[in-house]
């Protein structure tokens, strides 16, 4: 991403307002004060100003990410020694699926985070998985093929000792609501403008565009572009200017979370790990200071109060007495991400539900999008129509990889995983994915020929596809040779590369 100004003709500050401060807002705000400072910008200086009701609160949770947050981090200068300590953070190098397939005999596997070094085994877990697509017996572990899998079976940290050839990624687990006040503290440092406040309307101008906010306190707060942030409800694309939600309900079925936090882990894992349970799935977040806990269910198929006993069953809990609160969910997105002045982010944007912590990872790549289309030509509508197909085409890329996991799925215990099996609302691009898969065709050639090596890659479609255990049943004639993990010796090279790394523990890094 570049850092320069986005608009070159006007000697006038281009003032930006951000309605909302949650995690989107704040870090909106961080990104654009980054990107757009004064600094970088000698001939329009960016003046942003986030509002934010002290009443309505945040949505509080959103507490794992992907591998993106760390290019946040390092895109603010901000080291992982001063933010995760703050944030009681952890890291997380992969996702742990229990309980998604038991018909095809495979009861756990892993989605590990694909590192440098995987350049070793992605070839062999790809040719062993196209020799088990042909039914021979061969190893098909997404973990053991990863490194990353290796870090997460022996919980090491994947902070990479300097001497280290190979770059390791990785995410994080935090606090979402400290992160929240952490990003709001290094926002004010930026210059950027608080304020706090209830929007009780909004203000057009003649042409439809946003022309200012007025507050239930009595303050109107005017700006030349604005950014809706203030979360499902979104007041201003979506209530103010009429833009469309497009639901995903037709193929992602849940629309309810329980959530509820227990004590820390004592032996922190650096992984999540997604239990799936009768009518969906309960994640598992460590944390320093707890561990973070939900059940995403369908409400067409259970109830609130069914989900809650059975989210408490499954963390071996007294009901009573736990800390429970339920949520609703607007699976979906909007039909234009920026109309007219107005940009969404966060859940007013859209919001495919939390099984790849992919939210974050959208707000960013949405605000980084935004930043180099407006870099690249300013604020008109050729630029905003490019916007809004690219974050278009990666939200629906992101939710056909989830919507794949509940195909998948091999259970028989309720109607939920029956219907998810059965579903037949798949997008073209899933269709084809699945359809090569199953016959024995290039998986990695149709990822390219579709171009989604930017969203999840080859090497994550056959993590899924293989960790369902998607293969015929095993021939009958097995002549036990050509297994590539062990031919390679990726035991031997992956336990020799795990000597570097240290053992569980949180070792937050310096510098960056
Ligand atoms: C069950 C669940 C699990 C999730 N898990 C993950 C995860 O693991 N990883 C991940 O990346 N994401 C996850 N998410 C998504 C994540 O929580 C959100 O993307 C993230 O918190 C951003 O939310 P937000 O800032 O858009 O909205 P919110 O947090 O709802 O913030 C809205 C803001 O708008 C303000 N506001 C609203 N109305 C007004 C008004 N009238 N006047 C002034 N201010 C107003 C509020 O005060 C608040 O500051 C999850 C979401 C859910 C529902």
């Amino acid at each position: 991403m570049t850092s320069k100004t986005p608009t070159q003709d006007n000697s006038q500050a281009l003032r930006i307002v951000i309605a909302g401060g949650g995690t989107a807002g704040w870090m909106a705000a961080n990104l654009l004060a980054t990107h757009w400072s004064a600094d970088n910008n000698a001939l329009r200086p960016v003046h942003i100003t986030l509002v934010e009701s002290p009443e309505i609160g945040i949505i509080g949770v959103g507490e794992g990410s992907t591998p993106t947050l760390k290019r946040f981090f390092n895109d603010l200068g901000i080291a992982e020694s001063i933010w995760m300590p703050a944030c009681n953070a952890t890291y997380k190098v992969s996702i742990r699926f229990d309980d998604w397939s038991p018909g095809s005999g495979i009861n756990t596997y892993s989605h590990p985070f694909i590192s440098q070094l995987d350049t070793f085994s992605e070839r062999p877990f790809d040719v062993n998985c196209y020799t088990r697509r042909l039914g021979l017996d061969v190893n098909t572990t997404p973990g053991d093929f990863l490194f990353n899998g290796w870090l997460a079976r022996y919980r090491r940290s994947p902070v990479t000792p300097a001497n280290f050839p190979f770059r390791v990624e990785y995410g994080y687990h935090f606090d979402s609501a400290l992160l929240g006040q952490f990003l709001k503290s290094h926002a004010a440092r930026l210059g950027v403008n608080y304020m706090a406040g209830n929007i009780s309307s909004v203000q057009r101008h003649p042409n439809g565009d946003i022309a200012g906010l007025q507050t239930a306190e009595g303050n109107i707060i005017t700006g030349d572009f604005f950014i809706d942030c203030t979360g499902f409800k979104s007041l201003l694309l979506q209530q103010t200017l009429k833009v469309p939600f497009k639901s995903f309900a037709n193929n992602l079925y849940n629309d309810r979370a329980v959530v509820c936090p227990t004590p820390a882990l004592s032996d922190t894992p650096v992984e999540t790990r997604s239990t799936a349970l009768s009518n969906g799935w309960a994640w598992q977040i460590p944390l320093t200071n707890r561990t973070g806990n939900g059940y995403v269910y369908s409400s067409h198929f259970i109830d609130d109060e069914r989900a809650a006993t059975e989210l408490c069953k499954h963390l071996q809990i007294n009901e009573a007495s736990a800390d429970l609160r339920t949520l609703t969910m607007n699976v979906g997105q909007v039909a234009r991400h920026w109309s007219g002045n107005c940009l969404a982010l966060g859940l007013s944007q859209g919001f495919i539900e939390p099984l790849e912590a992919t939210a974050l990872h959208l707000v960013q790549t949405s605000v980084e999008q935004f930043i180099d289309t407006v870099n690249d030509g300013g604020l008109g509508e050729q630029q905003q129509h490019r916007y809004n197909q690219l974050v278009s085409k990666r939200f629906e890329r992101v939710r056909d990889y989830i919507v794949a996991h509940y195909k998948l799925n091999t259970r028989s215990d309720s109607e939920y995983w029956q219907a998810n099996r059965h579903n037949e609302y798949l997008s073209e691009s899933l269709l084809q994915i699945l359809d090569v898969w199953y016959r024995r065709g290039d998986l990695r050639a149709e990822i390219k020929r579709q171009q989604l090596d930017s969203h999840f890659g080859s090497t994550s479609w056959h993590c899924l596809l293989a960790g369902y255990g998607a293969f015929p049943a095993l021939g009958a004639n097995q002549p036990g040779q050509g297994d590539l993990y062990t031919e390679k010796e990726l035991e031997a090279f992956f336990s020799g590369c795990l000597m570097n790394f240290s053992p569980p523990g949180y070792a937050p890094r310096n510098t960056e």
